[in-house]
């Protein structure tokens, strides 16, 4: 069991910059998601803890070893690929079991290290089967069974669910969280998926455009989002955006104009570039009044039923749509004006920067 601290990490390919000083401190044991959308960079600082790109700049460590100049083998981690990688000619075992021949392991140890890892994934019935013989989340836990028999200090993932369809994709992710409980091998996983993210991890570092915005427990990144980037990109639907016309301080917080209206927040903090700011606010926390007593009025565009929630379109006063919530047996229907309720305490403000503002 070791830690893994990255320190000031960064990486170019020529000219171009994809990595910009990543630090990060993940203690053994950990489920870490690289959550990003595509292109951030997420794949490429796997891959340089793995050892399969070269480190421009900065330092890897796994617990005592500086380990950024050792080759993959020796760095004590292992890596599952999004395409499994499954070698079509050998059985499930002899795929499990290769990579351990290779550095000479004894035939007894590969024997018990296989079986154990074929029990905890379920799989011990398809040892002798080939590849094409199974269907991808069986592949799937090949790969990661040939993982596990290396005993590795931690498991590198990289979008290992995004091949499987819908419902098999969720009944992995349960698999594996289950399988991190059982085991309490450090993992880290990458994805764009941000459901995936929230699940999964024990914390969750969101990565976008070569740097690290925010590294929080699922519902830090949730609740308080470092940046309007990290708001955006966490939750579905995503959080709404109202542009703020004025700013005055009230007795328990900020009072913003937006919307077309006058609006009590519980931020205390007074931002230091008031211009441009933007009120953010999740759909759960506005919601469609029953009795039209809401501060906010509009227009629906559209409705959505989802069954036990139905997600509302709403045009607001000042021409800006958010989406808002009402009970799953909602009335609502397109066309009709509606007020809306805001839950004050769940509002918060990003400057002309995309830094946050949150009650306290
Ligand atoms: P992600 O996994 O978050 O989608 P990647 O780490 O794969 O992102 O890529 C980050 C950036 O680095 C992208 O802009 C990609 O085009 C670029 N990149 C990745 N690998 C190479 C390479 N071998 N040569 C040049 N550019 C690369
Ligand atoms: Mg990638």
């Amino acid at each position: 069991m070791a830690d893994i601290v990255l320190k000031d990490v960064s990486k170019s390919y020529g000219a171009v910059q994809v990595l910009d000083r990543v630090s990060m401190h993940i203690r053994s044991g950990e489920f870490i998601v690289f959550l990003g959308p595509s292109g951030c960079g997420k794949s490429t600082l796997l891959r340089m803890i793995a050892g399969l790109e070269a480190v421009n700049e900065g330092e890897i460590r796994i617990g005592e070893r500086r380990v950024d100049q050792l080759p993959p083998n020796q760095r004590g981690v292992a890596m599952v690929f999004q395409n499994y990688a499954l070698y079509p000619h050998m059985t499930v075992r002899q795929n499990m079991s290769f990579g351990l021949e290779n550095i000479g392991t004894d035939k007894a140890e590969i024997a018990r290290r296989v079986d154990e890892a074929a029990r905890m994934l379920e799989i011990g019935p398809l040892l002798d089967r080939r590849p094409a013989q199974l269907s991808g989340g069986q592949r799937q836990r090949v790969a990661i069974g040939r993982a596990i028999v290396r005993e590795p200090d931690a498991f590198l993932l990289d979008e290992p669910l995004s091949n499987l369809d819908a419902g098999l994709r969720v009944r992995t992710r349960v698999e594996l969280a289950q399988l991190h409980q059982r085991i309490g091998t450090t993992m880290i996983f990458v994805t764009h998926d941000q459901i995936e993210a929230m699940t999964l991890a024990s914390r969750i570092v969101v990565m976008n455009n070569r740097k690290v915005e925010q590294i929080g427990t699922p519902m830090e990144v949730y609740s308080r989002p470092a940046s309007r980037f990290v708001a955006a990109f966490v939750g579905s639907p995503s959080m709404n955006f109202i542009p703020v016309d004025a700013l005055q301080a009230g007795p328990d917080g900020l009072r913003v104009s937006a919307g077309g209206a006058t609006i009590a927040t519980a931020i205390r903090e007074q931002p230091g570039d008031a211009a441009n700011l933007t009120l953010g606010i999740r759909p759960e926390a506005l919601r469609v009044s029953a009795g039209g007593e809401g501060v906010l009025a509009g227009t629906v565009s559209l409705v959505e039923r989802l069954g036990d929630r139905t997600l509302v379109h709403v045009t607001l006063a000042d021409g800006t749509l958010v989406v808002a919530e009402d009970e799953g047996k909602s009335a609502i229907a397109a066309e009709a004006e509606v007020r809306l309720s805001v839950d004050s305490g769940a509002i918060h403000l990003f400057d002309a920067a995309g830094r946050a503002y949150h009650p306290d």
